[in-house]
């Protein structure tokens, strides 16, 4: 609960203003919660209305996404973008299409997105949209009709110095491909309006791999400061098999950590040899099939049906890459009594606050999403920048400049931590230090009355 008393007022407005958003609710009140020591420190914040602002989008929009299936029926699904704050630079953050997507999740994703781009320190501010259009079994046709119809929309609140939209859950290098040739038919223009496109027409190297990679980056960063330790010799356990996971694994892998459980939203794999990545990548990302396929390629492995008991695996590291809250405090304590010793987000907000509490509690090295996962953005930030120098960078110089961001976020979000009396806290850290900038150019920019 809010000692704070405007803290409080605030946050009762939010939970008026959006009732039944119990993914956005959540969001606002853990980034809140983590504020009292700068709201009493800084009481000109109150006196300009400050986070009644930050609370509140800049822009909302919702739209009719028409298209039409291979056998020519019609279906009409819903489209969003939520602009949330640009105090810091143009909107940036991803698209989701899955049939779980609502202005709830929307705002959630874009209010934390707001902080997570502050903490990669590039100038960019926070956004996110997406659909409830379902991508499984849809033919590839079928997705490109969505994705053009979804961008004929898209493209009339979007630009390369307004709003750079991004992938995430079921938008990868195909999506993006047929927005992007939909908003250049659309706007005769040729600039870098999305991130992640293909290598061929303006993407970046390790964009693809970067959000998984950078949360290793973080995680190892973050062991060898607070607990003097790393990846070396620790088995990991991994939920998801999407892009984060996938290269989560990879990079896991390369600093000499042992694998051993992936899931997709039907199950898991437990493999106590070590996954077998090659295998993985074959299934999920050339065949589009289910994770369950894995045993029949590897007969000693198993395989489980339901998500959440990927946390029953004894583990030193678990790394939630799969969906919000997909690890409530009954997994927490779980993987704690198994001696799980770190957890670090791939995932945006996949613990349950229970959980976090449980974690902090228990001496859990905890790495919150915002700052674990910003890898991914942090590189759409260098494919922005690329796009507007025209040039392309090697591998190696953007993952160098990768991995010396997720640094910069941990000693970041782990000094805001001591300053804010809560050392080794990263979930505060993380919000103290992502919210500075942004309520110091929200200061700056002033109010439009
Ligand atoms: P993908 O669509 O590539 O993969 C999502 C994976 O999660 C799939 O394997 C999916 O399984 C699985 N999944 C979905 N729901 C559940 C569930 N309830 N339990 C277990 N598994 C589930 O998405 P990404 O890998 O891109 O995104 C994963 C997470 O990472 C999201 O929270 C996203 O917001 C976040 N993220 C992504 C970034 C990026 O750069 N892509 C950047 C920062 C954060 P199935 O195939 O069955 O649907």
């Amino acid at each position: 609960m809010f000692k704070n008393e405007y803290l409080q007022r605030v946050y009762a407005q939010v939970e008026q203003r959006n009732p039944g958003e119990k993914e956005f609710l959540q969001a606002v009140r853990e980034v809140l919660e983590s504020l009292e020591v700068v709201v009493e420190k800084h009481p000109e914040y109150e006196k300009a209305g400050l986070l009644e602002r930050l609370v509140e989008p800049e822009r909302f929009i919702q739209f009719r996404v028409p298209w039409v299936d291979d056998a020519g029926n019609v279906h009409v699904n819903r489209g969003f973008r939520v602009q949330f704050n640009s105090a810091i630079g143009p909107y940036k953050g991803g698209l989701r299409l899955h049939p779980s997507v609502c202005a709830s999740v929307v705002k959630f994703l874009g209010f934390e997105q707001i902080f997570k781009n502050s903490l990669t320190g590039l100038p960019m501010g926070g956004g996110k949209g997406g659909s409830d259009f379902d991508p499984k079994g849809k033919s590839d046709m079928e997705i490109m009709r969505f994705c053009q119809s979804f961008m004929t929309e898209l493209s009339k609140h979007i630009g390369q110095f307004t709003d750079v939209p991004a992938g995430d859950i079921g938008v990868g290098g195909r999506e993006i491909g047929y927005m992007f040739g939909q908003y250049k038919r659309l706007r005769n223009e040729y600039s870098g309006v999305l991130t992640g496109k293909g290598l061929a027409f303006g993407g970046s190297l390790v964009r693809t791999e970067a959000t998984g990679y950078g949360l290793c980056y973080f995680t190892e960063e973050a062991m060898n400061c607070m607990r003097k330790d790393s990846f070396k010799g620790k088995t990991v356990v991994i939920s998801g098999s999407g892009n984060v996971a996938i290269f989560a694994t990879e990079k896991a892998v390369q600093l000499g950590a042992k694998v051993v459980a992936l899931s997709d939203s039907a199950g898991y794999i437990y493999d106590k040899d070590g996954i077998r990545l090659d295998i993985v990548k074959d299934i999920k990302l050339e065949r589009r099939a289910r994770i369950s396929e894995y045993v029949k390629e590897v007969p000693t492995a198993e395989y489980h049906e339901g998500c959440s008991g990927i946390w029953t695996i004894p583990c030193d590291i678990a790394l939630p890459c799969a969906t919000q809250n997909e690890l409530d405090e009954a997994s927490a304590k779980t993987l704690v009594a198994n001696g799980c010793k770190v957890v670090c987000e791939g995932a945006n907000m996949p613990s349950t606050p229970e959980a976090v509490e449980y974690f902090l509690a228990n001496g859990v090295l905890y790495g919150p999403a915002k700052a674990a996962n910003a890898g991914g953005v942090a590189t759409s930030g260098l494919e922005m920048s690329q796009n507007s120098l025209r040039l392309s960078w090697t591998f190696e110089e953007v993952d160098e400049r990768l991995k010396d961001i997720m640094k910069n976020i941990f000693h970041n979000a782990y000094e805001a931590s001591k300053e804010c009396g809560a050392e080794g806290n990263l979930l505060i850290g993380a919000n103290v230090a992502g919210f500075q900038k942004v309520a110091e150019a929200m200061m700056a920019e002033g109010i439009a009355y």
